[in-house]
Formats: structure tokens, C-alpha cells, sequence
């Protein structure tokens, strides 16, 4: 591994705080971000020759790795082949990728192209609300989604996002969205006595459609595990109950596979861990290409694509992405998805997330650990001041934890929101193709850094 010149690093250092804007990062005069050069599996090395564990996968979306020449050959051997070409008309990879995706999520499926997660969900709004007026209930508009819960950057995606400090300066956002407690049972939002927090929760949003008018209501957006609102795991009979609301209303299901998608939980995709759950729409991302090449996809059942047929009157979905489906991410995300099969990563992620990663649940012994919450490669660790009162602890315990470990070269994260209590739960989901060795550094690390708190 190189490591560059010192002056180089200065000047990458210097030029880096004139003139590059971080995302979701306070700007502060005098600190300097990890600057990556380079990568090799889950780990990557920065501009000072230090190596890290990626215990984040990036933006949990580095599934397969660095370097992974496959992958990197796929891309440019379609760039040579055929550079870009629009979805307006068709191309191999991107048909070959439709069907691909159709078979993993076990039912027949049509599947439209964007660049991210945002897009992705932008795209079933539009679809879910445009089906709803073609099949003669144009009232149905509405989206419902749950607090904590994160589904994107845009304006509609941020609206269907409920977590306050990502919304306040950029609100009014799109109308009609709407937001139900989430099935958080470690602080019900229903009330501590309350001990089925899945099932209240659930019907929550039957009483929300019922109070709204189901003739006005499109669609319920969920993560199958709330990620970025810090790890939330319910029950696998909660999303079937979802389902079964969802069915009674005529409201469509869209599940939100960014994160959960393409085996991060133990599964190809999360919403697999509830029987009989068969979303209307799915969308993805991130784990689609492992982050190779930026890539969403929106898959739509079949019955509800046919409503977008023309038969004289003018139905086709006004929708349009110019690199969306681009060429060499559909070759990537082929790639990726043929390697994801060929090493069996998803049983891999189940078996490895319970043994190795599984001893993280010992930290419940930690006076600070209020809960351990997980689900394949996805973990979040609850921090308190105090076991009894449940008290948020507070940031600077976070930072620690984070710093300790930061320094013995691994990265882990926290959720994004900066709300009391809100912010306290830390997030690990190394690439889902981590050696056994690195998740046994991970887990040592995690572990040596509690141990130097409280
Ligand atoms: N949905 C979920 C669940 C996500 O976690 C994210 C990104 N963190 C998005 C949507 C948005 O994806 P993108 O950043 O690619 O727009």
C-alpha cells in the first residue's frame, strides 16, 4: 500500500476543507475527515497508510467488498460494448436484470430502473398513486410511512421520511404523507405496560386508513427493519399484519429493500423473514451493485404494471431517468448478484451473523446496553445511562465508543438523527463478505471499547 507524499496529503487535506461539502457532516473549522486512497475486501486504507475495517459498509452498501475484479471487468467490458443507452428503448443487461430480480423476489415482477434509493422510492409514489387513479380511485393518494423511519434525500422520499432533524429546515415538504409509531417495543410508543408494541403498532395503521378514509389512501412504505432509525426489529407476524391491512383498504404495500435487500439480513431480501408477505412494490439499491455503481430499482407486481397498458387512453407511467438502468450497473448488478449466489453469501450472512457477530449480544451485560438489536449483518446496540430509568446516553458515550475503536481501525456507525433520545443506538453491518477473521476483530474491538467506558 502507497502511502502518499506528506506535502500531498496536506494539499489533499487543505483543498478538501476550501473546497469539498460532506454529506450529513457538521463542517468544523480545523478537523479533517478520513480521507480514503484506497481499498482491498472490507477493509480500506487512508491517505496516512492506516487501515480500517469497514464496519458500515460505506453507506451499507459495500455488500461484496473492494476490489472485486469481476465486478470491475463486467463494468467495463459493457462500457466498451455499449456506453449508455436509454430505458426509453431496451437493453440486454437491463432486461437480463429484470428478470434476474423477478426470480429472487419469487413472484412475476416488473422492474423500472433509477440511480439510488431515493429515486427508487420517488418512483413507486408515483406509480402507487397513478395505479390507484387507473383502476378508478383517483381520490387514493396518500402515503403512509412510520416514524424513525428513513427512505431518502429527495422531496418525496424526505416526506416519507420521519425523523425531525432531517426535515425541519427543508419543510413544507410533499403533501399527503403521513407518519404511524413504529413497532419499537424496547420504548413502546404505545406505552411501557404495553407488551404486543408489534401488534398495536401494526393496527395503528388500520386505524389510521379507517380515520383518513381508506378512499383516499395509496400506500404504506416500510424497511422490513427500520435501518438508519436505529435498527428496529419487529416480529415476523408484523409485516404480515401489515399486509393483511394493506389487502382489506386496497392500499399498496411498498417495501423499502435499500438496505435489507440482496442479503444484508439473512435472507435475499428482508421482507423473506415473514411468511406469506408478498409486497406490492419493492424498491432497491445500494446492496443491489454493492455500491460498485449507483443503481435503484423499483419492481412492481405484474398485476399492477398491467394497469399501466395502453389501450387507447393514456396510461403509460410519465416517468423518465436519463442514466437510470445505465448500462454498465445492470452489467455490475448482474455481477454482483451472480457472485452473491455463487459464494452463497445470504446463508453465510445468517450463519456468520449469529455465531461470530452473535457474541455482540453479550454486551446486554454492559451497564450502558440497554438492548442489542438485530438481523443477519445488521446490528444496533441501544446505549443508556441507565438500565432501570432506560435513559438515552449521552452523545459524548457514542463518540467514545466510536473514537475507541476508530483508532484501533475499525469504522462503525450511529443513527443519523440528532433528537434525544434518538441518537443513541450504534450501528454495525460490516460487508456481508467479511472474513471470519475481520468479524472477529470487529467483535474484539467492539468489545475492548466497552470495556474502557463507565
Ligand atoms: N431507503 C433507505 C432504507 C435507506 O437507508 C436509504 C439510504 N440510506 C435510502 C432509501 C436512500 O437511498 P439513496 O441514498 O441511494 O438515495
Amino acid at each position: 500500500m502507497t502511502k502518499l507524499e506528506v506535502q500531498d496529503t496536506q494539499l489533499l487535506e487543505a483543498q478538501d476543507q476550501e473546497h469539498l461539502w460532506h454529506a450529513m457532516s457538521r463542517h468544523v473549522e480545523g478537523s479533517n475527515p478520513t480521507i480514503a486512497d484506497s481499498g482491498e475486501g472490507a477493509w480500506f486504507t487512508d491517505v496516512n497508510g492506516k487501515r480500517y475495517l469497514d464496519g458500515v459498509s460505506g453507506l451499507w452498501c459495500l455488500n461484496l467488498g473492494h476490489g472485486r475484479k469481476e465486478i470491475v471487468d463486467a463494468a467495463a467490458e459493457q462500457m466498451m460494448k455499449l456506453s449508455y443507452f436509454p430505458l426509453t428503448l431496451s437493453h440486454i443487461p437491463a432486461i437480463k436484470l429484470s428478470a434476474k430480480i423477478s426470480e429472487l423476489l419469487g413472484a412475476s415482477y416488473k422492474t423500472f430502473f433509477s440511480n439510488s434509493g431515493s429515486e427508487s422510492n420517488e418512483t413507486a409514489f408515483k406509480i402507487a398513486r397513478q395505479y390507484h387513479i387507473q383502476t378508478g380511485n383517483p381520490g387514493k393518494y396518500k402515503i403512509i410511512s412510520r416514524y424513525r423511519a428513513y427512505h431518502g434525500s429527495t422531496l418525496g422520499a424526505l416526506s416519507a421520511t420521519a425523523q425531525a432533524n432531517r426535515r425541519v429546515k427543508y419543510d413544507p415538504g410533499v403533501p399527503g404523507f403521513l407518519h404511524v409509531p413504529p413497532p419499537y417495543s424496547y420504548r413502546c410508543p404505545f406505552g411501557e405496560e404495553v407488551t404486543n408494541c408489534d401488534k398495536v403498532a401494526a393496527d395503528m395503521i388500520d386505524q389510521m386508513i379507517n380515520w383518513e378514509g381508506a378512499e383516499s389512501v395509496s400506500a404504506v412504505i416500510m424497511e422490513p427493519f427500520i435501518s438508519g432509525g436505529g435498527v428496529i426489529v419487529p416480529s415476523a407476524e408484523y409485516m404480515q399484519r401489515v399486509q393483511e391491512i394493506c389487502k382489506k383498504h386496497n392500499v399498496l404495500l411498498i417495501c423499502d429493500e435499500v438496505v435489507s435487500g440482496f442479503g444484508r439480513t439473512g435472507k435475499m431480501f428482508g421482507f423473506m423473514h415473514s411468511e406469506g408477505v408478498q409486497p406490492d412494490i419493492v424498491t432497491m439499491a445500494k446492496g443491489l451493485t454493492s455500491g460498485y455503481l449507483p443503481l435503484g430499482a423499483t419492481s412492481v407486481k405484474s398485476e399492477i404494471f398491467e394497469t399501466f397498458k395502453e389501450a387507447g387512453a393514456d396510461k403509460h407511467l410519465r416517468h423518465v431517468s436519463t442514466y437510470g438502468g445505465h448500462p454498465a450497473s445492470c452489467a455490475v448488478a448482474l455481477k454482483n448478484i451472480e457472485i452473491i449466489e455463487k459464494e452463497n453469501i445470504v446463508s453465510r450472512v445468517a450463519t456468520l451473523g449469529e455465531s461470530i457477530l452473535g457474541r455482540l449480544k453479550d454486551l446486554i451485560e454492559h451497564p450502558n446496553v440497554g438492548e442489542v438489536r438485530h438481523k443477519g449483518f445488521l446490528y444496533g446496540i441501544e446505549l443508556v445511562k441507565d438500565k432501570q430509568s432506560k435513559e438515552p446516553a449521552e452523545d459524548a458515550m457514542l463518540a467514545k465508543v466510536i473514537g475507541l475503536c476508530k483508532e484501533k481501525g475499525l469504522i462503525i456507525g450511529r443513527n443519523g438523527d440528532t433528537v434525544p433520545g434518538f441518537n443513541n443506538v450504534l450501528i454495525i453491518a460490516p460487508p456481508l463478505s467479511s472474513t471470519e477473521e475481520d468479524l472477529n476483530f470487529l467483535v474484539e474491538t467492539v468489545e475492548n471499547a466497552f470495556n474502557q467506558i463507565n
